[in-house]
């Protein structure tokens, strides 16, 4: 049995401009001690599918689909169910931006601690929060600290080790390494990788095809709402099938070639009441007339691609 499954997973947004269909389709698997690594440029989704399997979607709802997680249904279970039983304690997230998920006006200590009565913990809550702080290479120097008095790279530590505080199976981190300098990605990357020899399985979304090619066994890639690709990582860098993926890994540049990185001209389709068909069609050099029905899931070795280039 799979750790996660999702299967045709759909969310839509409401907005004054109509419903938004930002997650259509949706299905990946991963097994026990694999991470899945998440890509696609902004509004493409990656977000919206970390909120929906972690059921934190505002102005909008999971219309249809399934989410297997180690043998539970979760979207069967009630709000009061999920709440207790599966936010944070198996399920958990690193939000987007370091910076404003921590509150400016209350020291770390404070806020760790709200996490853990949010969650109705009983117990020694410091030894679980130096414990936690210790995971990410910080001590307790930092809980008196207010946010502002941390470095970037800290308080995505920070940020890290609260979602790690009740020992969750699956942690989904939402751009951990965006606007970060280099040096301080690398180490967030490493810990990453730390991490996951300590036990815990990551979805980490990004559109960052280097952090992921380094921390996920398995990528999905995500174009105007759909996951168009997905497979074991080591196919989706060495052998792309679709033609979104094989333009993302042209972009990335070569320090070694002297021709300049490729770019995918064009822009994102509007996702408010989109028409039916292949959403790359605009864009795709390989656009063919029957792309502008919807396209065909093809097996590929390791997962698969939508896209009618296959059929
Ligand atoms: Fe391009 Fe057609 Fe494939 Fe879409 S289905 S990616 S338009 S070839």
């Amino acid at each position: 049995m799979a750790f996660i499954s999702i299967e045709n997973l759909t969310t839509r947004y409401n907005t004054s401009k109509g419903l938004v269909h930002a997650l259509e389709d949706v299905s990946f698997s991963i097994e026990n001690g694999e991470s899945i690594g998440i890509a696609g440029e902004s509004a493409c989704g990656k977000s919206t599918l970390g909120l929906s399997i972690i059921r934190m979607i505002t102005n909008g709802k999971i219309y249809s689909g399934k989410i297997e997680f180690d043998g539970k249904s979760l979207l069967n279970l009630s709000n009061s169910n999920f709440d207790n039983d599966i936010r944070w304690k198996e399920i958990s997230m690193v939000f987007q931006g370091a910076m404003n998920s921590l509150d400016p006006v209350f020291s770390i200590e404070h806020q760790f601690e709200e996490v853990l009565s949010q969650h109705d913990f009983q117990g020694d809550s410091k030894k679980l929060i130096l414990d936690s702080l210790a995971s990410v290479n910080l001590d307790e120097s930092v809980l008196k600290k207010f946010p502002h008095e941390l470095s970037g790279g800290m308080k995505q530590r920070v940020v890290i080790a609260m979602a790690l505080i009740l020992k969750p199976k699956f942690v989904i981190a939402d751009e951990p390494t965006t606007a970060l300098d280099v040096l301080i990605q690398a180490q967030i990357v490493n810990l990453f990788k730390q991490l996951k020899k300590d036990g815990h399985s990551f979805m980490i979304i990004s559109h960052d095809l280097a952090v992921l090619s380094e921390v996920a066994e398995k990528i999905g890639i995500m174009y105007g709402g759909r996951m168009v690709e997905f497979g074991d990582s080591k196919d989706i860098f060495l052998e792309p099938k679709h033609p979104y993926t094989k333009g993302l890994l042209e972009s990335i540049p070569v320090l070694s070639k002297e021709s300049k990185p490729k770019y995918i001209p064009g822009i994102p389709p509007n996702l408010v009441n989109p028409s039916e068909g292949c959403r790359f069609y605009d864009r795709c050099p390989e656009a063919m007339e029957k792309c502008k029905k919807d396209p065909p899931k093809i097996k590929t070795k390791s997962g698969y691609v939508l896209c009618w280039l296959y059929e």
